[in-house]
């Protein structure tokens, strides 16, 4: 039977937004040592506000651009799906008609418009398939950028805005007083990656990873000699999350993630894994 104490910090920290799902893995929260986050709607607020939609394709105007990708993601629930369908629907534009969509997880999404294939995707799957950039696709401003593609073809691309949540300053500041290794991992690209980790004061960070990269980071810093925490929130993040010695699904996330979990975050607030740290602690304290 479970410990009236545990029991007791168990519902105590649902109040907090934790849900405690594995009571081993709560007890090994106060030894972790290294924790890795995810980035979009966990250090970040997710609302992604679109500043630049461009053509790279004499085919297509830029309008044509936004509206071939409001198309596709209107099928999608990704926090990047929302901002484009907000510019989409400030410009007044009609959809195209897309069949056959698929979900890339971790990597975008795809579907058909007139019998040809429309992807749109991370700069994680363009290098990993060759695809090459234009000259003027900078990212001077440190923005997320997504990229269409029509078969092979590199069409044009949309950047993005995002911020970064209030609390995620004071939760890495907090967790490394308390000696943990802050990390992110994010699908994002590099730029963006390397600014939300400089303005936070991440330990360390990894970019444009794809699915598949997320549960060797894990490995690898266990092998190390790490006790690892990680937040997620997508199909993809499953097996990291399975991999971690605490496993972190953020409550906005899919239902996949969840239940993988060994803790869920409801309100994907980083301060709330320094209260998981401090109640593993005094809980386990109390016991003793
Ligand atoms: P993170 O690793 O930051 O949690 P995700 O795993 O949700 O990010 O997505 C990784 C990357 O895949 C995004 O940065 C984006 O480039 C791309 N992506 C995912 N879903 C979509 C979508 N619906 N539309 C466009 N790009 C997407
Ligand atoms: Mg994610």
């Amino acid at each position: 039977a479970m410990p009236l104490v545990v029991a007791i910090s168990t519902s105590v920290s649902a109040k907090n937004g934790l849900l405690i799902r594995n009571r081993t893995a709560f007890e090994n929260s106060r030894k972790i040592t290294t924790i890795i986050f995810d980035k979009t709607g966990t250090l970040t607020k997710g609302n992604f506000v679109v500043n630049q939609i461009k053509s790279t394709s004499d085919e297509f105007k830029d309008d044509e651009i936004l509206k071939i990708a409001a198309s596709l993601e209107k099928e999608s629930e990704h926090p990047i799906a929302t901002g484009i369908l907000t510019k989409h629907e400030e410009k007044e534009l009609d959809f195209e008609e897309i069949s056959d969509f698929e979900n890339l997880t971790g990597e975008g999404i795809q579907a058909k418009i007139n019998g040809k294939s429309i992807k749109i995707v991370s700069p994680g799957y363009l290098e990993e398939n060759n695809i090459e950039l234009p000259k003027d696709a900078k990212n001077e401003k440190a923005e997320t950028i997504v990229y269409l593609l029509q078969d092979k073809d590199l069409i044009g691309y949309i950047s993005l805005a995002d911020e970064i949540r209030d609390e995620s300053f004071e939760a890495v500041k907090k967790l490394k007083e308390n000696g943990l290794k802050v990390i992110m991992a994010t699908g994002d690209n590099e730029e963006v990656a390397k600014s939300v980790s400089k303005e936070l004061g991440l330990d360390d960070y990894y970019a444009e990873v794809l699915p598949e990269d997320k549960q060797k980071i894990i490995e690898d810093l266990q092998n190390k000699g790490e006790i690892v925490a990680m937040t997620g929130d997508g199909v993809n993040d499953a097996p990291a999350l399975a991999k971690a010695d605490v496993g972190i699904a953020v409550g906005s996330g899919t239902d996949v993630a969840a239940e993988t979990a060994d803790i869920i975050l409801v309100n994907s607030n980083p301060m709330d894994i320094v209260y998981l740290l401090e109640f593993g602690k005094s809980t386990y304290q109390k016991m003793m």
